[in-house]
């Protein structure tokens, strides 16, 4: 039976039979045990299937990925031990040293270190474009090594919209998927795949958690880009594998080719699982993503809302905002709300903008962002704090900028404390 988001977000990935746990059970334990020596052979000559180590699958991480998958509308799903992890896996699956792929500048910080320092020392090259370019401009970017796109729903902490159908339609005209970060937005409020997105990734530490409770991240694959069609550019699924019984991931497995090869190739190589520990937390976020989603973009509206008419405050960033430069792309694509995180400055000085953030009362000072609490979070003061005026500016973050992530709290409230702590400022 096909079910909507609401119902995959308590059913999906696990049902129970007769007798069984009716809520997910935590299968805390590295290895699986078998009643004869032939039965574990079976297992390593791919005859027959079942677990046997938990770098490798585990049921209580595989039934949090399905429903991962089940969310995104996608074929498959693997979880991974952060955001960082997905990320850096989901490129390293199709690009390996002597590639070069593209990205959108607007970026999370930390996938931004990951591709232009990082990945660069392991010998690939990527290059960063500014969305908002012409076609002509960033096809130009284009190489005959070139093996992805990559691009943020809502940029963090930017709060960009990505515009997923065109950067898909460009990809596809160079025959490479696009993978998009669908961190903030979460599937209850877009699901890239319906705008031709090949491949999603999520931090799952952010919304889909949303109660602070582990660092997770996740791929999934539309399993609808079609390697074969462009074999050449990516042999790692279309040649066989000496590493794994010579198989060929596309011929062997089919759409499941891409999270098959990640699997049993990346996570069996570099092992960046999460604790089953960790996917029942993360599970149990997920059990409510569809309520709290609801809950932060209506409060974020309104507290976007009130940001706008206050006169101590200069300008307000947030895409649900008709003023607001990324409005129409957000109506496209996140109609029913996009997340809870806002960027605004003060007016005044640096000083004036700690003062405010300590004299704050229920909202916290954290370095988080999706969490069910409010918190803030000023770079200038905290994670950009060696930097003078005018380098911020120059990395594109004004001294003023103040990040807001709207929480699930009485909205009255959250305006109460923004409002006298602006006072006393
Ligand atoms: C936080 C974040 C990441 C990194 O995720 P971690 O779970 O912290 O490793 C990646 N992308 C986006 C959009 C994020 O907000």
């Amino acid at each position: 039976m096909k079910k909507n988001l609401e119902t995959i977000c308590i059913h999906g990935g696990w049902k129970a039979g007769k007798g069984e746990p009716q809520q997910l059970p935590i299968y805390q334990s590295t290895t699986f045990k078998y009643e004869t020596s032939e039965q574990m052979a079976r297992l390593f000559d791919l005859e027959d299937e079942g677990y046997f180590y938990t770098r490798l699958a585990n049921p209580t991480n595989d039934a949090v990925a399905r429903k991962i998958a089940a969310l995104e509308g996608g074929v498959g799903a693997v979880l991974t031990s952060s955001g960082q992890a997905a990320n850096f896996y989901a490129i390293f699956n199709i690009c390996s040293a002597g590639d070069h792929f593209i990205t959108s500048n607007a970026i999370y910080g930390g996938t931004y270190n990951l591709f232009g320092v990082t990945m660069k020392k392991l010998g690939i090259e990527c290059t960063f474009v500014d969305p908002e370019w012409d076609d002509e401009r960033i096809e130009r970017e284009f190489r005959p090594n070139t093996k992805c796109f990559f691009g943020e729903t809502i940029s963090n902490p930017g709060g960009k919209v990505f515009d997923i159908e065109r950067f898909a339609l460009m990809a596809h005209r160079h025959g490479v998927p696009l993978v998009v970060d669908n961190t903030f937005a979460t599937p209850i409020n877009c699901r890239p795949f319906e705008w031709g997105c090949d491949i999603v990734t999520h931090s799952t530490t952010k919304y889909m958690d949303g109660h602070a409770t582990q660092v997770g991240g996740c791929i999934v694959d539309s399993g609808n880009f079609d390697w074969e069609a462009h074999a050449e550019r990516f042999p790692g699924l279309t040649t066989p594998d000496d590493s794994y019984h010579g198989l060929v991931y596309t011929k062997a497995f089919g759409r499941a080719a891409y999270c098959t090869k990640l699997v049993s190739q990346l996570m069996r190589d570099l092992g960046s699982i999460p604790a089953p520990q960790n996917s029942f937390l993360l599970n149990l976020g997920l059990e409510t993503l569809h309520l709290r989603m609801k809950q932060h973009c209506s409060n974020a509206q309104q507290v976007a809302e009130w940001l706008e008419k206050n006169e101590q405050v200069s300008w307000v960033n947030y895409c649900g905002l008709p003023s607001n430069k990324y409005y129409a792309l957000g109506q496209k694509y996140l109609p029913n709300g996009s997340c809870g995180v806002i960027a605004f400055g003060l007016k005044g000085t640096r000083e004036d903008a700690i003062r405010f953030m300590d004299n704050l009362d229920f909202i916290s000072i954290v370095t988080h962002v999706a969490d069910a609490r409010t918190c803030v979070l000023h770079p200038a003061s905290h994670t950009h704090r060696q930097l003078s005026d005018e380098q911020l500016r120059e990395a594109g973050i004004a001294p003023d900028l103040v990040r807001l992530s709207v929480g699930i709290e009485n909205v009255d409230d959250i305006i109460a404390d923004l409002d006298q702590a602006i006072r006393k400022m």
